[in-house]
């Protein structure tokens, strides 16, 4: 619904180039993106076919994306019983964070938030275990008063595939993260490493605590598995379990501006926000492998795609009813930009050359988009 708006120019190849080139480049920082289409035009019209792919995806991939939404509007739909599940999850979700962020709005403003994405290679039928392979994750302790305060993202070795579902995988891998299912030697296998650094930006974990994760509504159960997953392969048999609890982004925000007193959102309106270029782009925000690769899917982006759509949306109405908290965000508010925050890089890429996507099995296209715009 927020949505509407419609911009007077059509999403092109050439239009995400231009978003990019305005992020990179701070001479064309300020102008409008009308202007910089403007100037870039030549350029643009003098680029190979090879090197204007990326933008081009960009562009089919978010019409694709339209198209959908739409085709969810237009449908009235009898909801499934996985879909009244679902449903009935986001409710719940709404009663607990009312109880969870019912405190003095100061005192939400200053809490720490924990945000895990991850992307994965498979996950298997029911009937043979309903198990998800991971291929990248991402955590990030956020809060409003600080934004980042911490993250670490990773490429994840995955455990070896069950039988029969190879082709699964190398679709998956194709269509979104682009992450080589197949003796990738930038992915971590070292599950205890990053287990550790899982429970570092945790803090300290109570096992009498449970611990709030927030992530996208569609990968909850993802989310969970593999956290789970990854805490019993560090083989911590001494320790007692963890529990994980988790929750939506979605209901995170609604939630939150609920306790603003701004209104009872849907979640699918903080869902169509996410969808926008602004939170899913950010080439910047992109980890070392997916860098040199023009796509959205990078579970590092992911993440700060919400800390993004915090600090841009909801923060400033933080600040309307806590004026006094003006003065404490300036600088640290530079600080976060000036990447303060501490982040440990997974894997070091030989001597930062390019990252190439060989095994994957595309043919000529395999070469990757490389690091050469540098
Ligand atoms: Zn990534």
């Amino acid at each position: 619904m927020a949505t509407k708006k419609k911009s007077q120019f059509n999403r092109t190849g050439l239009y995400y180039f231009a978003v990019e080139s305005r992020q990179s480049d701070s001479s064309l920082s300020r102008k409008s993106i009308h202007d910089v289409i403007i100037s870039l035009l030549p350029r643009w019209r003098s680029m190979s076919l090879i090197s204007k792919k990326p933008y081009e995806d960009l562009a089919k991939q978010e019409k694709r994306l339209r198209m959908l939404n739409n085709e969810n509007v237009d449908t009235p739909i009898i909801p499934s019983s996985e879909e009244a599940t679902f449903i009935e999850t986001n409710c719940q979700e709404n009663l607990f964070l009312n109880e969870f962020f019912s405190s003095n709005l100061r005192e939400i403003y200053h809490r720490d938030l924990f945000f895990v994405t991850f992307q994965i290679f498979c996950r298997t039928d029911d009937e043979d275990g309903g198990d998800y392979y991971p291929a990248e994750m991402a955590i990030m302790k956020y809060s409003f008063a600080q934004s980042v305060r911490e993250e670490y993202f990773t490429i994840m070795k995955p455990e070896k595939f069950p039988l029969g579902y190879t082709g699964t995988v190398i679709d998956l891998s194709r269509q979104t993260h682009q992450i080589p299912p197949f003796d990738f030697i930038g992915a971590n296998g070292d599950y205890e490493r990053i287990w550790f650094e899982i429970e570092r930006i945790l803090g300290q974990i109570d096992s009498k605590r449970k611990i709030i994760i927030f992530c996208h509504a569609f990968e909850r159960e993802q989310t969970k598995y593999l956290l789970n997953w990854l805490a019993s392969k560090a083989n911590r048999s001494s320790r007692k379990k963890v529990i994980f609890e988790i929750y939506s982004f979605e209901a995170l925000v609604v939630a939150v501006l609920r306790r603003l007193g701004i209104g009872d959102y849907a979640h699918q309106s903080v869902r169509e926000q996410l969808h926008r270029p602004v939170y899913t782009l950010q080439i910047k925000e992109r980890c070392v492998y997916h860098q040199s690769l023009a796509i959205q899917y990078c579970a590092r982006v992911i993440n700060n795609g919400f800390r993004l759509f915090l600090d841009d949306f909801v923060r400033q109405r933080f600040l309307d009813l806590l004026p006094e908290e003006k003065s404490i965000v300036e600088p640290m508010k530079s600080l976060a930009i000036g990447r303060g925050s501490r982040f440990v890089v997974p894997f070091r890429s030989p001597s930062d050359s390019p990252v190439f996507v060989n095994n994957i099995g595309r043919g000529r296209s395999s070469i990757g988009f490389s690091v050469s715009s540098r």
